[in-house]
């Protein structure tokens, strides 16, 4: 089975997932053997996802410390939001008591 360029390009993330069916993977083959830009797309593909599964390297600290700040900042809301619902229930029992 002869294929072209797009379809082998296509089919590229299913050989590697060996999800070809034999026939198909045969072709593939033949394509690669014969085609030098497939190749070519096939070992950068090969490279960007081994790139895809390295882990980040680097200084997180930046990142970090907004994620400090950032649960700071929530729990001063949470803080000041329970403060206003106690001052509204203190008042509102004052309010009820006085009349
Ligand atoms: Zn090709």
């Amino acid at each position: 089975m002869n294929i072209n360029c797009e379809i082998a390009r296509d089919l590229l993330p299913m050989l590697k997932d060996k999800c070809l069916s034999p026939s198909s993977e045969e072709a593939l083959h033949e394509h690669l053997q014969s085609c030098p830009a497939c190749r070519r797309y096939l070992h950068e593909y090969r490279a960007r996802q081994k790139e895809d599964l390295l882990i980040p390297t680097g200084d997180f600290s930046e990142i970090a410390r907004r994620l400090r700040n950032h649960r700071t900042v929530t729990e001063i809301a949470v803080g000041l939001s329970i403060a206003a619902l106690a001052a509204y229930a203190v008042l509102k029992t004052i309010k009820r008591e006085t009349v």
